[in-house]
């Protein structure tokens, strides 16, 4: 698998939608309207596209194009892998330039800017903490020098990148980029772009519970006590809705859970509040968002979202929080969450 896996199962999206003609015209059409429903496994996860058409030849021809770039992304990202672009970043020489195309290099150069902005609570050069707590395998509590020495290779300043010659140099030895929190947003987005270009208007993308809509969609947002019921439904029109919480591909180990999540910070994993949700223009903002908030929890988590609104960032947050059994809901003006049977 390229990506791990994340809880799939647990948003379900509930189309306004069903059929641009009426249900009954769609599943066996040749001609006239129709929706194309396909799930395949796709970073490491579930990839379901949703594609209105003008007939169901156009939209299968449309989805084919999303499925193909999301497969193109992965490629490209995986560190999961040997022999991609961040693959080969991260196994270079300290010092060494490897030479990235345009693609790689402008979306490096993106990334980095938002670790800037949320004061590095999204770190993408988070790879030595996850190797210390053995995320990508059965989880572990590092030794004080274990931590001590993945922070110190963690963190912007241990890598250069030139946008001018495209090259990236990592300093450090054991320095690493992770496309964990980010990857999959950049993903949707092409696909979408795919979509776009294909003529569509009306589609949803869902990559392993990221979804990203093109026109009107009902998105449901797990219960972060039971994962895989619905706390409540958002609506996104041409937008992308995230959720970043501790969910199975945490790990534990000697019965203390891990979460998958790190505070940068201070090397633990991020304290489980519950979860961050995220609704932006982009997939990879509201991707990157979901994990910065959910690090810096609730509190802080609302003053960057409104903070960065103000910059002129799109972005709204709703944060779930698990008190006493109870479920509190934070969320930014005008976000609309609609609660469970309430
Ligand atoms: P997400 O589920 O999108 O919030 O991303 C979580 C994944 O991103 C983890 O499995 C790690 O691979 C990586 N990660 C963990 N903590 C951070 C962080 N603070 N910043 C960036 N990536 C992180
Ligand atoms: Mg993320």
């Amino acid at each position: 698998m390229a990506f791990p896996a994340r809880a799939a199962a647990a948003l379900l999206i509930l189309r306004l939608s069903l059929c641009l003609s009426g249900e009954a015209a769609c599943p066996a059409a040749g001609r006239g309207p129709a929706r194309v429903e396909r799930r395949l496994a796709s970073m490491g996860t579930v990839l379901a596209v949703s594609v209105a058409g003008p007939d169901r030849a156009a939209a299968l021809a449309a989805s084919e194009e999303a499925v193909r770039e999301i497969g193109r992304v992965e490629e490209r990202l995986t560190t999961w892998r040997r022999g991609g672009p961040l693959d080969r970043v991260n196994r270079a020489r300290p010092g060494e330039p490897i030479v990235l195309d345009p693609e790689i290099s402008e979306l490096l150069a993106a990334i980095f800017a938002w670790s800037e902005r949320t004061e590095d609570a999204f770190d993408p050069t988070v790879a030595p903490l996850v190797r210390a707590w053995d995320l990508r395998g059965r989880g572990r509590v590092p030794d004080a020098e274990a931590l001590a020495r993945a922070r110190a290779a963690t963190g912007r300043s241990k890598f250069r990148l030139d946008a001018a010659s495209g090259e990236a140099r990592r300093l450090a030895a054991d320095a690493g980029i992770d496309e964990g929190a980010w990857g999959k947003g950049y993903a949707l987005d092409r696909a979408v772009e795919a979509l776009r270009r294909a003529g569509v208007r009306d589609a949803t993308v869902d990559l392993g519970g990221q979804v990203s809509a093109l026109g009107r969609a009902a998105v449901a947002v797990a219960d972060p006590r039971t994962r895989d019921q619905a706390a409540g439904s958002l609506i996104l029109t041409d937008a992308s809705v995230s959720t970043s919480g501790n969910s199975e591909r945490g790990r534990v180990v000697e019965g203390r859970a891990i979460g998958h999540l790190l505070d940068p910070r201070t090397g633990y994993p991020a304290s489980d509040f519950g979860s961050a949700t995220v609704v932006a223009p982009s997939g990879l903002t509201a991707d990157i968002l979901s994990t910065a908030f959910f690090v810096l929890g609730p509190e802080k988590g609302l003053a960057l979202s409104e903070s960065l609104r103000r910059r002129g960032f799109e972005n709204q947050a709703l944060f779930l929080v698990v008190a006493n059994g109870e479920l509190k809901v934070l969320a930014s003006p005008g976000l609309e969450f609609h609660r469970e049977g309430k």
